[in-house]
């Protein structure tokens, strides 16, 4: 069948984007979906920071891409041997398959499932095929994805089934932004009831995280950007107190404020000095969690005395160390009793053909989540 998406073939183009439109709205081709794979119409998907990083060449990816990895939709038709999904099924994606059945997936360490992320760096889905072309050209999937666009193809492995009565633009949030941002915190940093906390870094995941934090039961909530809209906002969703962690005076203003520090500290800025700020406000024994991606040739220094003097641990996290078929229900649960207030992320809906203004906005500090509405 023909769809239309946003393909991504040249990353590093110049902004500002709305002028060099790195994403073509194309008219593409997608075959029917093969073994263990479904056709989705798409309802709703997020412009993430990781789709920036595609497009800045931060974050490189194998070329040309069809992009987009937050989404949710409806299935309407399924491959061969799908056997726990059907047809009108709402569908959440998640940005990382679980195959199920690798050590890490029978493990509960699905983020970290090998299969999964084999086929996320070739631009597959998991079965190893491509399903979108376009004049005989076949594309890379994002991450499984490939979500800007109205219809895509995927692995059910990439899927996890969502009530019916949540709209898609909340749904689509849970597949990046919740799991990342509730998940850091929850099952990377374990955060106990009662402890003290920093983000850093506050776009749709940082934001997510303090939300996941107010959930937890953390007692001080602080919150630093270098934007003072986005400090407003984090404090609207719960954050205590809010700072610039680029200013002079910052980390000491924390320490003084804390008591000496933080039991756990979250990073999203994906900036080295960020990282930074986050290790060296952890408190002696707690613990620094980063889920921000730099690029690839960034490094952190770090004093090993100071790690092992203070006993403090420093971790990575990817997908929040979430198992997106236990974890997205709960989170939905969460969001549905009140507790995790998702639909405050969204700060604009946009149509596809608006897709490059709205990497612009993103890349200006100027957004939180958008949303492409289909
Ligand atoms: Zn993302
Ligand atoms: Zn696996």
């Amino acid at each position: 069948m023909k769809t239309r998406a946003a393909v991504l073939h040249q990353m590093q183009l110049a902004r500002p984007y709305s002028h060099s439109a790195p994403l073509k709205i194309e008219e593409v081709s997608l075959d029917d979906p093969g073994y263990n794979e479904v056709l989705i119409k798409i309802g709703a998907a997020g412009l993430c920071h990781s789709d920036l990083s595609v497009i800045d060449g931060n974050r490189p990816r194998p070329l040309p891409i069809a992009l987009g990895h937050e989404a949710a939709g409806e299935i309407v038709a399924i491959g061969e041997g799908v056997q726990k999904l059907g047809v009108g099924d709402h569908v959440v994606f998640a940005f990382l398959p679980s195959c199920g059945s690798c050590s890490f997936c029978q493990t509960g360490k699905a983020a970290l499932c090998e299969p999964g992320a084999k086929a996320n760096e070739n631009g597959t889905l998991t079965g190893g095929h491509r399903r979108i072309h376009n004049n005989g050209n076949y594309y890379n999937h994002h991450l499984g994805v490939s979500g800007f666009a109205e219809y895509a193809v995927a692995s059910t492995d990439s899927l996890v089934k969502i009530e019916k009565d949540i709209p898609f633009e909340i749904s689509a949030l849970f597949g990046c932004a919740v799991m990342t941002g509730v998940g850091t915190i929850t099952n990377i940093a374990q955060l106990k009831l009662g402890e003290s906390v920093l983000v850093v870094g506050l776009g749709g995941v940082g934001l997510a995280a303090i939300l996941g934090a107010v959930a937890a039961g953390a007692t001080q909530i602080i919150a630093a950007d270098v934007n003072p809209k986005k400090r407003e906002f984090a404090k609207q969703l719960g954050a205590h107190f809010t700072l610039d962690s680029s200013e002079k005076g910052a980390l000491e203003e924390l320490k003084e404020l804390t008591n000496g520090g933080v039991d756990v500290s979250a990073e999203f800025a994906g900036v080295i000095p960020a990282l930074d700020f986050a290790f060296q406000a952890t408190k002696r024994g707690g613990t620094t969690v980063t889920a921000a991606l730099p690029h690839p040739n960034a490094k952190l220094e770090i004093s090993p005395a100071t790690l092992v003097g203070q006993e403090k641990s420093l971790k990575g996290s990817y997908l929040g160390g979430c198992v997106p078929s236990r974890d997205i229900p709960a989170y939905v649960e969460l969001y549905k009793t009140g507790r995790l207030a998702v639909d405050k992320l969204i700060s604009h809906r946009i149509k596809l053909e608006e897709i490059n203004n709205g990497f612009e906005r993103l890349a200006k500090g100027d957004a939180l989540r958008q949303i492409i509405l289909f």
